[in-house]
């Protein structure tokens, strides 16, 4: 018997275009269930892991210790939290992956699914057993603790990274860092660069950019909507100059800074064919308005940019901007995992909307490989159900189903990071 569309779907092999795997987190051979829930998004359902402008923070919440698995301690996410798809995803894939069937976490099993996932941590191949299991062939890791990972040296052959940019564009002065901690003026002299001066750390940009392929780097990531707004203007250099050197730069010198760094970057990029990864959507959620990174994508015409998380909760409004705009591809990675609903309807409107079909690409967006997997088994029952009702009220044929969802898992990224070949 033929197997039905979501059958075929999910025997497809998945590029994965997003994600936060790193080695602080993936080589740890001492994880418990606790830390499941505390560094993945059903973490964020207990507190939001990022400062707005009008709060500190110390240190990074998701990598602090998690404390003993204990029933009281689960219970914040699986009672009181327990209706966010953040708690969903990760309930389901640990059981799954360690249950016995029983589809939720119980006073009951919590302690035998608890061992079950230190026991598995400790084996060094099982975090590619679950890659493997969730059908995932290769994996595009943003290492945000070290924006200039080698990925394939340190995780395996069946990853790659991105370069977040975000330190380089919040580096007016040695000690300025951006909101994951890191020192553009550390990067860079790590690249080889010494910022001695406005104009040597301009152009050490350069030599960044340059050192991506050594690295095995196969983008740049801008996720600086975690650390202002997304309105990345024309470069004023002389105010972005007066920031130079400053401890504490006025918020217009700041910005002006940051929009002539981000400006740089993209320049590279689309000189290079560099594509540019970029957040948008929720995160300092005041400035994060896709509509406002306009100017960026008009002034880099050549430059292509893979928007994230359909801008949620402005997919529609993202929808239009890639309709008009011919370098933008759309990273639907996080907006299945922040509202399944929703996801449905905007993929609906995605594949009506967009005018081609190279323009969509599928991430995790997670930290440990359970969420990764959990958040796959979704994406694929959800982009499979959107397909199936696009066959069933005749607006394509399941050749054209097929087709679409072959490229939305895999083909799409291999054409737009230029996987081809590569291993
Ligand atoms: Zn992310």
């Amino acid at each position: 018997m033929k197997p039905t569309l979501r059958q075929s779907i999910q025997r497809l092999g998945i590029v994965d275009v997003h994600e936060h795997h790193m080695p602080e987190l993936l080589l740890n051979r001492d994880v418990s269930l606790l830390q499941l829930f505390r560094q993945s998004y059903a973490g964020w359902t207990q507190a939001r892991p990022y400062p707005l402008p009008f709060e500190t923070r110390t240190g990074d919440p998701m990598l602090a210790d998690a404390g003993p698995t204990t029933w009281a301690a689960l219970t914040p996410f699986l009672e009181h939290s327990g209706s966010s798809m953040f708690v969903r995803n990760l309930v389901g894939a640990v059981t799954s992956l360690y249950g016995d069937g029983e589809p939720a976490i119980t006073r009951k099993n919590w302690r035998a699914l608890d061992t079950a996932v230190r026991k598995n941590h400790r084996r060094p191949d099982w975090c590619q057993t679950v890659l493997r299991r969730a059908g995932i062939e290769r994996v595009i890791t943003d290492p945000y603790n070290d924006p200039l990972l080698d990925a394939p040296r340190a995780l395996g052959n069946n990853y790659l990274s991105v370069m977040r940019l975000n330190a380089f564009a919040c580096g007016w002065h040695p000690d300025a860092c951006d909101h994951n901690g890191n020192r553009g003026h550390a990067l860079l002299r790590r690249c080889g660069v010494q910022p001695d001066s406005f104009g040597a750390y301009l152009r050490g940009l350069e030599k960044v950019v340059e050192g991506l392929a050594a690295r095995q780097q196969v983008a740049l990531k801008n996720a600086l909507a975690y650390d202002r707004d997304v309105a990345f203007d024309e470069p004023d250099e002389k105010l972005a100059r007066r920031a130079w050197g400053q401890p504490s730069p006025s918020p217009a010198e700041r910005k002006a800074f940051s929009d002539l760094i981000v400006d740089r970057f993209c320049k590279l990029a689309g000189e290079r064919d560099v594509p540019v990864q970029m957040h948008l959507g929720t995160a300092l959620i005041r400035g994060s308005h896709p509509l406002t990174a306009a100017g960026l994508f008009e002034r880099h015409p050549r430059t292509r940019f893979l928007l994230m998380h359909l801008a949620y909760p402005w997919s529609r409004d993202l929808l239009g901007l890639a309709f008009v705009y011919r370098n933008l591809w759309l990273d639907l990675t996080w907006s299945l995992l922040l509202s399944p609903s929703h996801f449905k309807l905007a993929l609906h409107e995605a594949i009506e909307v967009l005018p081609d079909e190279s323009r969509l690409m599928i991430g995790g967006d997670n930290w440990h490989v359970e969420e990764t997997y959990g958040a796959m088994q979704w994406a694929r029952r959800l982009i499979g159900e959107v397909l199936e009702e696009k066959v069933a009220s005749g607006y394509f044929r399941r050749e054209d189903a097929e087709r679409l969802a072959r490229k939305i898992l895999r083909e799409n990224a291999i054409r737009f990071f230029k996987l081809e070949g590569s291993e």
